[in-house]
């Protein structure tokens, strides 16, 4: 049993939102889907120089206060960098 909020999805089943918590930058290789997919723009990419000097991407958290908790980004990664967390009550 969750600690966290509980909503309910439309038909009337438990929903539990799980909210954005992290991004694995070790992880994520910056090909921008989850920044895509998010339809509540809490996510975007940032630039940053690799060792060897080359122009890389990684997903960031610009915007926390708008995620609902669904946990599309993190179902798109295929490199699995998403990690969530529930909201205490
Ligand atoms: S989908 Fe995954 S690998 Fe692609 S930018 Fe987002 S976090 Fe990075
Ligand atoms: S959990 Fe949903 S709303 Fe929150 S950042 Fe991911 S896609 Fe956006």
């Amino acid at each position: 049993m969750s600690d966290g909020q509980n909503y309910q999805t439309f038909g009337g089943f438990p929903w539990t939102p799980l909210y954005v918590e992290a991004i694995d930058k070790d992880k994520c290789f910056g090909c921008g889907r989850c920044v895509k997919l998010c339809v509540q723009k809490c996510l975007g990419l940032e630039s940053f120089e690799d060792d060897e000097g080359t122009e890389r991407h990684t997903a960031i958290i610009v915007n926390k206060d708008q995620c609902i908790g669904c946990q599309s980004c993190g179902s798109i990664c295929v490199r699995k960098a998403y990690t969530f967390k529930a909201k205490s009550a």
